[in-house]
């Protein structure tokens, strides 16, 4: 599993950081997912190893623009890349309206299938490798956070045990998973003796918006990577003016400590934080280690991390140069 940050910022660009975006892409396969698409997502991807045309859907976490005014010109720039895979956008009520007033507005056509669902709280949608689980947090308008639980990789063969015996892919394969005794050059075959060990699914938490980490409560348990804003240091929450509903650095240590997070990511940070100016990036990495003495990462802009086996590894793409157009 691969988590691509293609924009951390909260609220307005900066000169490092774009707006909130992740790509999720699943082990051997050929798709991937969008989570939030900030204004100038579409700039992002052409920076990444992400290709629109293989994008299969992107969930919203919340209709801040922040989080979601970039995708009328990825939606538009879909169809002017000859992308035209049908494509689906899971938001909250209201993104319907937006998406069909937007193209309605500059009578657009898009020329592929879109089809936008408005999830409810705790709604759970099935794909192919994983589900995803709607979990309603707390912040100033309704915002969600996605619990991404990869399904367990179980009743799978040993091929390379069977292809070492001389048992190539046949019907034989079938008979085995089910269970059934089968004779090959007259011995006779133990299903459970080549049958995989199970894998269990990677399980990750990508949070809009939330001022109350620990409302997340049993699902942070047992959880690869939780991956939660961390828009302000205590002291500079504290001291504004005007509260909005967000989660601090300390609030987030004290959270993912609670309930024993192992790797924790924290994006999603105000434009004050930056290395030239009187906060920095620093702060809140250090606020976080106060408390949380598990893996923690701030991210970046590009940075693209992967979960192996009990792993997270993590390499930032910042590319001198952009990488080579992908074929959509
Ligand atoms: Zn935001
Ligand atoms: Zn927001």
């Amino acid at each position: 599993m691969k988590l691509t940050f293609l924009g951390t910022s909260a609220g307005k660009p900066t000169r490092e950081r774009n707006l909130s975006a992740i790509g999720l892409e699943f082990d051997q396969d050929n798709k991937w997912y969008l989570f939030d698409c900030g204004e100038a997502t579409q700039f992002q991807l052409m920076k990444s190893k992400l290709s629109i045309g293989k994008l299969e859907s992107i969930f919203i976490t919340h209709l801040h623009g922040d989080h979601f005014y970039g995708l009328p010109g990825l939606l538009s720039s879909k169809k002017m890349d000859e992308a035209l895979k049908p494509l689906t956008i899971y938001g909250p009520k209201g993104i319907k309206k937006f998406i069909e007033c937007t193209f309605s507005v500059s009578e657009s056509k898009l020329g592929y299938e879109l089809t936008i669902i408005e999830y409810e709280d705790d709604q759970e949608f099935v794909f192919d490798k994983f589900t995803v689980k709607v979990l309603p947090v707390v912040h100033s308008i309704k915002s969600v956070a996605f619990y991404i639980k990869e399904h367990d990789t179980s009743n799978k063969l040993n091929e390379a045990k069977l292809r070492e015996i001389g048992l190539e892919p046949s019907p034989i394969y079938g008979e085995l998973k089910r269970g059934k005794t089968v004779i090959h050059k007259g011995k006779s075959l133990d299903p459970k003796e080549f049958m995989l060990e199970p894998i269990k699914g990677k399980r990750v938490i990508i949070s809009g918006d939330n001022a109350k980490p620990d409302i997340l409560g049993t699902y942070l348990k047992d959880l690869d990577v939780l991956v939660h804003e961390c828009t302000y240091t205590q002291a500079v929450y504290d001291n504004l003016k005007v509260k909005i509903l967000h989660t601090t650095s300390k609030d987030l240590g004290e959270a993912a400590t609670q309930f024993s997070v192992k790797n924790l990511i924290a994006t999603h940070i105000s434009p004050r934080y930056h290395k030239d100016g009187k906060f920095t990036v620093e702060m809140i990495e250090d606020e976080i280690k106060n408390t949380y003495k598990g893996t923690l990462f701030v991210a970046n802009d590009m940075d693209v991390f992967t979960l192996n086996a009990n792993k997270i590894s993590y390499f930032h793409t910042l590319p001198k140069t952009l990488p080579p157009r992908q074929k959509t």
